[in-house]
């Protein structure tokens, strides 16, 4: 029989991250493929949700659900059980996929060979960088025109600060490009485009082999050698120590589309990224082998049938092995709590679960006793570390247009925000309740929801802001006079903390350098 550190050393849970557009979606689609776990392509939809549909509110839904349903997507792969934890496309759901990224062991990141570096790729490597999550990059597209493949890793270098080392190598690109050079296995891959095909491998020796010249013709094996040369030079074999510290990212290339240079991916993906790591806790480092079980909710997913007020916690389990029906202590209320009908997801089914272990994401259905960041454990005292917020990008102050709705209203935001859907901060001079968020489209769907859920009806009203700060002092007289200074500009977080809101960052540097004794932060853990 397997032991605990039998199943979680074959695990792998992962997020594959990348600016919408690149190629999340299809590759996710092929991997799953591989695993078996679907049998044809266009099975995986994109849960992106599309700019078009702002306004359509049952659009928006539908898309929701398409989100629940790939949250995460478990499969088996020869030994290994790999776990895909799947991330919103729209950067107006930017704070999903971090608090996502708290719950993987690795990330691979997609970049489109012609646009390089997107912002929002940047936005999540410094994520990334926050945790030392170790990443593969999978440079995409390579049958369309793009970029040189040197200025590439210069540029994943530059932009995303982290230094990498190719393991394929492309030969050209675009119209031309016939295959990539595998350096890991030190095979070469002719590229033929087709949706399912298994791509056709040609046995070298070493990069002198004839057969090269012969699979794609005298000059273009000459370039490949030159390449090879130079990148044999220029970067250090993998240390794949480094990687496991999120300090080098080995780069593959190919076509997600084309189901080319996927697999080589996967089996360098399996090999080389890690099984769950130890986790930190406040009270201690907890590693997965732990007999004990603990876990935290990362994400929290409500329901769409507005008749059932219902929703699913997802909970990573870091350490023991989690049971149905066992009883578990829920930290935050100190409540034992049993789960009936914890889902596993496998093979894109959802099913109820008897155990599942480290590295696995158990759905425990729920009616709001649950709130991101949550520790379950079977009795200890434990608190797992989540992400900080971050300071929003908009703001708008939240108005009732229904008295007779109040009680449900704030019913309505507080379950809201404990499903991370927003921040809110209340003026600490009027009161008033200020909703931040990274995108306009939260908006939408806080009013729409508000109204369909709870039945309160609400307005946005303007509030022009460039950041909130959490702001801190060891000179308590010092914070004192900042703040009755600013009063009109302070705010509360939902966990009592002074929060400075400056309306622009003029503002801001002009409160900083009058105010040198106080720090300003932009995210609530310092
Ligand atoms: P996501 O937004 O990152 O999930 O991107 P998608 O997987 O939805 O892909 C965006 C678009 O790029 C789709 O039209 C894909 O068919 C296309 N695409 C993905 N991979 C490739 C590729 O390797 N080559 C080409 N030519 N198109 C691709």
């Amino acid at each position: 029989m397997a032991t605990l550190t039998d199943e979680i050393n074959r695990r792998r849970t992962f997020a594959i991250i990348s600016h919408p557009d690149a190629g999340k979606t299809t590759l996710t689609e092929k991997l799953l493929l591989f695993g078996g776990a679907i049998h044809v392509a266009g099975a995986v939809k994109s849960n992106k949700i599309k700019k078009t549909a702002t306004s359509d509110w049952m659009e928006i839904e539908k898309q929701r659900g398409i989100s629940v349903a790939t949250s995460v997507m478990g499969f088996n792969y020869g030994d290994y059980k790999i776990n895909i934890l799947d991330t919103p496309g729209h950067q107006d759901f930017a704070e999903d996929t971090y608090r996502t990224l708290t719950a993987v062991d690795s990330v691979i990141i997609v970049v489109d060979v012609a646009k390089g570096v997107e912002q929002q790729t940047r936005k999540l490597m410094e994520v990334c960088r926050m945790r030392n999550t170790p990443v593969i990059i999978f440079v995409n597209k390579l049958d369309r025109e793009g970029r040189d493949p040197f200025e590439i890793l210069d540029e994943l270098e530059a932009e995303l600060k982290i230094s990498v080392r190719p393991l394929s190598w492309p030969i050209n690109i675009g119209a031309k490009f016939k295959g990539v050079y595998n350096i890991y296995e030190h095979s070469l891959d002719l590229f033929t485009p087709s949706k399912t095909q298994v791509t056709e491998r040609v046995e070298i020796d070493s990069v002198d082999d004839p057969r090269i010249d012969e699979a794609v013709g005298e000059k273009d094996a000459a370039k490949l050698r030159e390449d090879l040369e130079l990148i044999e030079g220029v970067y250090p074999p993998l240390d794949v120590d480094r990687y496991l510290e999120g300090k080098v990212a080995p780069v593959f290339f190919g076509s997600a589309l084309n189901t080319f240079g996927v697999k080589e991916l996967l089996d360098c993906f399996v090999k080389i990224a890690p099984s769950p790591r130890p986790v930190t806790a406040e009270e201690r480092s907890v590693s997965p082998d732990e007999n004990t079980f603990s876990g935290f909710v990362f994400k929290i997913h409500a329901n769409m049938d507005p008749n059932h007020r219902s929703c699913i916690a997802f909970v990573k389990v870091c350490s023991g092995k989690f049971e149905r029906n066992a009883n578990y202590k829920h930290m935050r209320s100190g409540k034992m709590m049993r789960f009936a009908a914890p889902t596993a997801f496998m093979a894109q089914k959802k099913s109820i679960v008897d155990e599942a272990y480290p590295g696995d994401i158990v759905g425990i259905p729920d009616t709001g006793n649950f709130k991101i960041g949550d520790t379950l454990t079977e009795g200890e005292n434990l608190h797992y570390k989540g992400l900080p917020s971050f300071s929003p990008e908009m703001f708008k102050y939240i108005e009732n247009t229904d008295p007779m709705k109040a009680k449900q209203l704030e019913k309505g935001i507080q379950q809201l925000m404990d499903e991370g859907v927003a921040q809110l901060f209340t003026n600490q001079f009027n009161g008033r309740k200020i909703i931040g968020t990274v995108g306009q489209l939260q908006f939408e769907v806080i009013q729409y929801r508000l109204l369909h859920e709870y039945g309160a009806t609400v307005r946005w009203e303007p509030i022009s802001l460039y950041k909130a700060c959490w702001i801190e002092s060891d000179d308590q007289a010092a914070l004192e006079a900042f703040k009755k200074r600013k009063h009109q500009f302070m705010a509360t977080d939902r966990e009592g903390r002074d929060v400075f809101l400056a309306d622009s960052n003029y503002v801001l540097q002009m409160a900083q350098a009058d105010f040198p004794k106080i720090r300003f932060h932009f995210t609530s853990e310092f």
